[in-house]
């Protein structure tokens, strides 16, 4: 789950990362009611899962209430990226001398979380990384943690100044705290601002928070906003479906999450694009069915769909049931190609040709064949 700005700020800010008091706002009055409250400079900005919002006019400065008011409204009138701004964050501003940039990630080919920093933060961090990635520094954590003296030494030679180095130094320990206790995948800071006076930052919160922990962390449910939800993640979550859109078109339903991957290997093998990874799980519910379907049929570019079955503790019978069930409430409009086999697979197969429907037995027949129907869609 990403977290919007306002979010992982108060997450860093359970952590004692320094981050400036602030308070989201749905409308142009509540922003100037919270500029009001927080006196002088604030920064509006818009709260939307996507970069470069500066860039976008949705980080705009306001030195009085009432500016608040006019640039809370032009921003919440914002479409950034394709997203709608809903709301804003109306923060206490700061003035900055520098700004650099600071993440903990995890680095999947590596296993382990890396830090990520350079001096050249703020709003062009993506050309840095582009253009000149010698600039970024990049220092895995080992699997004992991280020191001090580690951190100091990352940022000796970008700040110099010893209060400087002792304060980021502090912010990044930190970081690391929030991200290990926090079951982060990505905390990242941008920027990681130095004001004139001489403090250490951080002035935007970028938090990815590793879904997989979800069930150690309560307070989670609370940040999820189901309108930053895809219709399709939402039904899917709910229906206990583990799923994943992707680029192709191909539609997958498949039971068991190493059939899932396996299937979508074989589909690229035959020079396919899988629109999806979709796991109904081990259970045999027509519901999971049901619902994997509309998921598929209505978020992907599916040409076709593919389902793949291995019937073990999933009943293929009741696998079959579920497909008539959900073409009887909604026909497809793409064609669809059955693999199954396993558990009762005789019943299923009577199921289905009752309902002219037929289904193969071989996984490789199988995404040949979606392959070519797919194809035959496309012409
Ligand atoms: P992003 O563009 O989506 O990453 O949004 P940021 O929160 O990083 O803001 C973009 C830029 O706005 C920053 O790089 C800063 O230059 C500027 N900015 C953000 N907050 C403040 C602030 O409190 N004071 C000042 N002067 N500038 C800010
Ligand atoms: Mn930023």
């Amino acid at each position: 789950m990403n977290l919007q700005e306002y979010q992982a700020k108060e997450l860093f800010a359970r952590f004692g990362l320094p981050v400036l008091p602030g308070q989201v706002a749905s409308t142009p009055e509540e922003a100037q009611d919270v500029a009001r409250a927080l006196g002088g400079t604030v920064v509006i900005k818009a709260q939307v899962l996507v970069g470069g919002r500066g860039k976008a006019g949705g980080v705009q400065l306001a030195r009085t209430p009432d500016e608040a008011l006019v640039k809370a409204r032009e921003i919440l009138g914002l479409t950034i990226k394709g997203l709608p701004v809903r709301k804003v964050l109306v923060a206490q501003a700061a003035e900055i001398a520098r700004e650099l940039y600071l993440s903990i990630v995890l680095d999947r080919s590596r296993k382990l979380p890396l830090i990520m920093l350079s001096a050249e933060g703020g709003v062009d961090i993506e050309e840095v990384a582009r253009t000149t990635p010698e600039k970024i520094v990049r220092h895995p954590i080992p699997l004992d943690g991280l020191r001090g003296y580690q951190a100091r030494e990352l940022f000796q030679p970008l700040l110099r100044d010893g209060k400087l180095v002792a304060q980021a130094a502090d912010i990044l320990l930190k970081l690391w705290r929030t991200y290990q206790e926090g079951d982060c995948q990505l905390a990242e800071i941008n920027p990681l601002a130095v004001t004139p006076d001489g403090r250490v930052l951080a002035l935007d919160a970028k938090v990815i928070l590793d879904d997989n922990a979800d069930f150690r962390h309560r307070e989670w449910a609370t940040w999820r906003d189901p309108e930053d939800e895809s219709p399709g993640s939402r039904l899917a979550r709910d229906k206990g479906l583990s799923y994943v859109k992707l680029e192709g078109d191909i539609g997958c339903v498949v039971n068991g999450a190493g059939l899932a991957m396996a299937t979508m290997d074989l589909i690229k093998h035959y020079g396919g694009e899988p629109a999806n990874f979709l796991d109904i799980g081990g259970s045999s519910n027509p519901e999971k069915v049901t619902a994997a379907l509309r998921i598929i049929t209505s978020e992907s570019k599916a040409r076709a769909i593919f389902f793949n079955i291995f019937g073990g503790i999933t009943r293929c019978d009741d696998v079959a049931n579920g497909i008539v069930q959900s073409l009887a409430e909604s026909p497809l409009a793409v064609p669809l190609v059955i693999r199954l086999t396993g558990t009762n697979e005789d019943v299923a197969r009577k199921i289905l040709s009752e309902h002219g429907l037929s289904a193969t037995t071989s996984m490789d027949e199988g995404v040949r064949t979606v392959i070519e129907k797919a194809q035959e869609v496309m012409v």
